[in-house]
C-alpha cells in the first residue's frame, strides 16, 4: 500500500494492529459485496453490530467500554473503511464523531450510560439533525425550534440529508431554544419512535448509495428535560462535533484515494496494449506520479493532524484545510484512476468509478469545499468573506 515517505514506520504497534485488524475485517466482510450494495442503494446494515464489536465507533474515546486508542489509530482507522467505500467511514463517522462524541462531551452522566455502552456496541444506531431543508452551508440561520412545556419540551422543524435517520434509534438533533433569552442552539436526544417523529428516507442518490440517508420530520415532539444536553450552548455544540468527523474525513479520502492509486497501478501493469502492458508509457506513468505524490501530501497533512490533536493544539482552521485538501485530492485522483482503466473503468468490477462519485458526497458533507475555503480566508485574513 502507498506509503511513500515511509509515514507509517513510526507507528506503534497498537496502531499497526489496530490498521490490519480493520484493513482484514474489510477486505474479508465488506468489500466482496460492496459494489452490490452500492448498485442497490443498501447499507450491509448486519454488519453494525460487527463494526460495534471490532470497536469501531469513536475508540478514541475513553471510558464507558471505549478504548481510548491514538489519534492516528483512529485516523488510520478511518483511512481503511474508507478504502472500501466512503459509506462504510461514514456510518462510524457519524456514529463515533456526530452522536456518541456531543454525548461523551456534553451529556449528563445518565446519558452517557444510557447511550455510549449501546451506540459503541452497534446495538443502537444514531443519527445527527443538522441541515434543513433551507439551511445547509448556513445551519445558524436554522429554523427548528424547541419550545418549553410542562417538565420538558416541545420540538418543532424538519432537518434533511441526515445520514442513517431512517435506520436510527436517537437522533442529535440541534434546534433553537424559543423559550430562553437569545434563543441558543440546544442539543437534543430524540428517540425515533417518540410521537410526531418521521424519518422518511432519501431514494435514488447518485452519490454515497451505499448509506442510508433520510429526512427528520418533527412535529410537536415532546421530550423530557433529561433529554437535553446540559453542557452546551450555542453554535459551538454542533460545529465542535463536525471537528471531530472532519478529522475522520481528511483521513477516510484517503483510503479512497489510496484504493484508486492501487487498482489503477495494478491495472496498467496487467493491461497489455501496442504488445505490452499500459504501464510502460509515459503518459501513465506521469498519471501514477503525480497520484503518489498528491496522496503522500494528503497523508503528511493528515499525520501532522493527528500529532496536533495529540497534543491539544489542534485548531478547527487546521481541520478545514486538511478536510478541504484531502478530500480534492482523493475527489481529482479518483477520475485519473477512472481514466487509466478505459471502458473497464465505467464498471463496478473496479472501485475507481463508485469512489468518484461517493466522493461528489464527501467534498459537499461537513463544509462544503467553498465554506473550508472561506474558514481559511478568514483566518489568514482576519475578514469573513461568507455574506
Ligand atoms: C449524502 C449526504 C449525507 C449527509 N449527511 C448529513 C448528516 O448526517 N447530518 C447533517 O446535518 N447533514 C448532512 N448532510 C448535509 C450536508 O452537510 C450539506 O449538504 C452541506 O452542508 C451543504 O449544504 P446544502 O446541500 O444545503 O448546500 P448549500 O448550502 O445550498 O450550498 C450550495 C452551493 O453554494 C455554495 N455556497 C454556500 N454558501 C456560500 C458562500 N457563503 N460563499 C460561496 N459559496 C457558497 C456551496 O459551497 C455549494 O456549492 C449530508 C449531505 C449529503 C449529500
Amino acid at each position: 500500500m502507498l506509503d511513500y515517505v515511509e509515514l507509517e514506520a513510526d507507528l506503534s504497534a497498537e496502531e499497526r494492529m489496530i490498521r490490519d485488524t480493520a484493513r482484514e475485517f474489510v477486505e474479508e466482510q465488506v468489500r466482496p459485496d460492496i459494489g452490490e450494495h452500492w448498485i442497490e442503494g443498501t447499507f450491509p446494515t448486519d454488519l453494525i453490530p460487527e463494526l460495534g464489536e471490532m470497536g469501531f465507533y469513536a475508540p478514541n474515546l475513553e471510558g464507558y467500554g471505549l478504548p481510548g486508542v491514538s489519534e492516528t489509530a483512529y485516523g488510520l482507522l478511518m483511512q481503511e473503511l474508507e478504502a472500501c467505500d466512503s459509506g462504510l467511514r461514514s456510518m462510524a463517522s457519524v456514529q463515533g464523531a456526530l452522536v456518541m462524541y456531543p454525548i461523551y462531551a456534553f451529556g449528563s452522566e445518565e446519558q452517557k450510560e444510557e447511550w455510549l455502552p449501546a451506540l459503541g456496541a452497534g446495538e443502537a444506531v444514531g443519527c445527527f439533525g443538522l441541515t434543513e431543508p433551507q439551511h445547509g452551508s448556513n445551519p445558524t440561520a436554522m429554523e427548528t425550534r424547541a419550545e418549553r412545556a410542562d417538565e420538558g419540551y416541545v420540538l418543532n422543524g424538519s432537518k434533511t440529508w441526515i445520514t442513517n435517520s431512517p435506520i436510527a434509534d436517537v437522533a442529535v438533533v440541534w434546534a433553537r431554544d424559543r423559550s430562553a433569552e437569545d434563543t441558543p442552539v440546544r442539543g437534543f436526544l430524540v428517540e425515533t419512535d417518540r410521537d410526531g417523529v418521521s424519518t422518511n428516507k432519501i431514494e435514488e442518490k447518485l452519490s454515497l448509495r451505499a448509506s442510508i440517508t433520510g429526512e427528520i420530520g418533527l412535529n410537536d415532539v415532546r421530550v423530557p428535560e433529561a433529554n437535553v444536553l446540559p453542557n452546551v450552548e450555542g453554535m459551538k455544540g454542533p460545529l465542535s462535533c463536525l471537528t471531530q468527523a472532519r478529522y475522520g474525513i481528511a483521513w477516510g479520502a484517503i483510503g479512497a484515494a489510496r484504493d484508486c492509486f492501487e487498482t489503477a497501478r495494478q491495472y496498467a501493469l496487467d493491461r497489455e496494449q501496442f504488445g505490452g502492458p499500459i504501464a510502460r508509457f509515459q503518459l501513465q506513468q506521469a498519471k501514477l506520479a503525480e497520484m503518489a505524490t498528491q496522496i503522500t501530501t494528503a497523508q503528511l497533512l493528515a499525520h501532522r493532524l493527528a500529532d496536533l490533536k495529540e497534543r491539544g493544539d489542534l485548531r478547527p482552521q487546521h481541520v478545514s484545510m486538511a478536510k478541504r485538501h484531502n478530500v480534492r485530492v482523493a475527489r481529482d485522483q479518483s477520475r485519473i484512476a477512472r481514466e487509466m482503466l478505459g471502458g473497464n473503468g465505467i464498471t463496478a468490477d473496479y472501485s475507481p468509478m463508485r469512489h468518484m462519485a461517493n466522493l461528489e458526497t464527501v467534498y459537499t458533507y461537513e463544509g462544503t469545499h467553498d465554506i473550508h475555503t472561506l474558514i481559511l480566508g478568514q483566518d489568514l485574513t482576519g475578514i469573513p468573506a461568507f455574506e
